[in-house]
Parts: C-alpha cells; sequence; structure tokens
C-alpha cells in the first residue's frame, strides 16, 4: 500500500463548542435520522455541528453505489422509513435552521430511485419551517427525468447535484455514474425553473486531489456554465479510510483561490473553493451571496 501524504498546515480542523455538538447528536440520534456529516467523516463536523448546522442523509444508510471516495456504508439497503419526511422536518425547527440541507444515498433498487420520498421530505420540511430555505443535494436518479420532476415538483430553493470529479477520472472515483448524465440533470433542472420563472438555484461540486489538473477543473466548470449552474463548490479530497482511494496531492491555498476568480470570470454566482470546502459548507452564505449577486 501506498503510504499516505502528510497533512499540510491548512487542513487542520477547528474543534468548535462540544455543548451544542452533543445537542446536535442526540437530537439525530433521538428521531433515528441519519446525518453525511458522521457518515461520510467530514471534517467540519465540529464546527458546522457547534454553530447548529447539520446535512441530512434520508432514504436509510446504505447505499447501492460504489463510488470510490465515499465512506457511507454499501450494499442492500433495507425499506424507506415512513416516517423519515417528518423526522427530518421535526429535526430542522428543533435546530432553528433558516437553510436545511438534505442529501441521500443512491437507492438504484427503488423504481423512482427514492423520488417520491425525497419530495415527501422537501414538503414537510417546509410545512414544518415556512421560512426555511431548503437546499437538496440529490443522486442523479439515473438519468430519470421523472424522478427529477418529482423532486422539483416539489419546489426546493436550492438543487445541488455534486459531479463530484472532472470527466476523466469517472471510471475510478464514480464508477457507477455518468459525467454528461450529471450534466443533463443539471441543465434540466435550470430549464425547467427558468420556463417556470422561479427563483431556484442549481449548483454542483468537485473534490480535488484526485489527479486532476488545473485546466481540467476550468474545463469542468465551463461545462457547468453551459448548463446555467449557478454556484460550485471545490474541496480537497480527503481520504476516509485506508479501502478508498488515496489523495494524490495536496492543493494549495492559492490554487483555489484561483480557481474561485476563474469561476466568477466565468459567471458563477458564487464559488466556494478551499481545502476544507464540501458542498453544504456555509450552504446559506453560498446561497444568500447569490441572490444577492
Ligand atoms: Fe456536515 Fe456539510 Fe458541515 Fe460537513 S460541511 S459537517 S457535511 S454540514
Ligand atoms: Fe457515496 Fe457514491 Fe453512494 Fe453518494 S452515490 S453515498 S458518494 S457511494
Amino acid at each position: 500500500r501506498r503510504d499516505r501524504l502528510p497533512k499540510p498546515d491548512w487542513l487542520k480542523i477547528r474543534l468548535g463548542d462540544p455543548t451544542m455538538q452533543n445537542r446536535v447528536l442526540r437530537l439525530i440520534q433521538g428521531l433515528n435520522l441519519h446525518t453525511v456529516c458522521q457518515e461520510a467523516r467530514c471534517p467540519n463536523i465540529f464546527e458546522c455541528w457547534s454553530d447548529g448546522t447539520a446535512t441530512f442523509m434520508i432514504c436509510g444508510d446504505t447505499c447501492t453505489r460504489h463510488c470510490g471516495f465515499c465512506a457511507v456504508n454499501k450494499g442492500k439497503p433495507g425499506e424507506l422509513d415512513p416516517e423519515e419526511p417528518r423526522h427530518v422536518a421535526e429535526a430542522v425547527r428543533h435546530l432553528g435552521l433558516a437553510h436545511a440541507v438534505i442529501t441521500s444515498v443512491n437507492r438504484d433498487d427503488l423504481p423512482d430511485g427514492g423520488a417520491a420520498h425525497w419530495a415527501e421530505t422537501i414538503r414537510w420540511v417546509r410545512r414544518l419551517n415556512p421560512d426555511c430555505k431548503i437546499e437538496v443535494l440529490i443522486p442523479d436518479f439515473n438519468g430519470d427525468e421523472a424522478a427529477l420532476n418529482t423532486v422539483l415538483d416539489a419546489q426546493p430553493d436550492v438543487l445541488n447535484h455534486n459531479m463530484e470529479t472532472i470527466a476523466r477520472l469517472y471510471r475510478r472515483v464514480r464508477p457507477d455514474a455518468n459525467y454528461q448524465q450529471s450534466l443533463t440533470l443539471l441543465r434540466r433542472a435550470a430549464e425547467r425553473r427558468d420556463r417556470e420563472g422561479r427563483g431556484m438555484l442549481t449548483k454542483s461540486g468537485i473534490m480535488v486531489g484526485l489527479g486532476e489538473t488545473f485546466d481540467e477543473v476550468v474545463e469542468l466548470m465551463k461545462d457547468l456554465r453551459a448548463v446555467s449552474c449557478d454556484i460550485m463548490t471545490i474541496g480537497q479530497y480527503l481520504q476516509p479510510h485506508e479501502r478508498r482511494l488515496p489523495v494524490e496531492r495536496y492543493v494549495t491555498p492559492e490554487e483555489f483561490a484561483r480557481w474561485r476568480e476563474i469561476g466568477l470570470q466565468l459567471g458563477f454566482r458564487h464559488v466556494e473553493s478551499g481545502p476544507l470546502v464540501r458542498s453544504s459548507y456555509h450552504a446559506r452564505r453560498q446561497a444568500e451571496n447569490s441572490r444577492e449577486g
């Protein structure tokens, strides 16, 4: 096995307020919910949870796909929990969130990929939290436009679908997914938004340090702008455990800053680019900046 690269100083994490973190943990466990913060071993968990922010992961905690970077359990998932949509809404209310981020595992075992459960969750969160903005980080639903429309019918405020990496690395990083299919999802979401004159923002994100070049990331940014993507996030890939892809390199803060500048020139409303950036990191601020811009 390859030795791990030593971590640079800029990846040091902040620990935050343990009382608030415990409150979030008790709430999540008490409602039988899952968060991507825990399942994906996110490095920002102390900071976000101290701030009362978490990203809910719905449709269970077991994924039908095998992305090479991801720490979420893989295998055959169980039944959907019919109480989950309401429980997410209650957790959002207890935490007093002004901006809730929801994601899910992939459910290729379900005929609609979990789209109806997604829509139900969005509606419950809105019912119990009418002023809260709802950001959804959705799977590709295998390119099923009807499933995407089911989610869009529930009118999320931000529609996020992560490209995760550049086209050349898909086979290694996202073997069950397809670069063009993911772009098409974002294009369809933006087109429907424009047709209906809604204020929904579209968003996507990637991890770097998996072997991509600087220019390949710029090419990806252009592809995202060609489908009218509004917000982009770029963060350093960190190996969650030894059985996942190794880190090829640690990208410097200066390179992240350059991508941000280029992204803004290309017309993104907001680019969150930095070593510890994850798609839900400072998600509220990302969306607010985009609306003001
Ligand atoms: Fe959770 Fe997102 Fe914060 Fe990570 S960045 S701890 S996934 S809310
Ligand atoms: Fe992880 Fe990939 Fe499943 Fe998403 S689709 S939860 S990134 S394995």
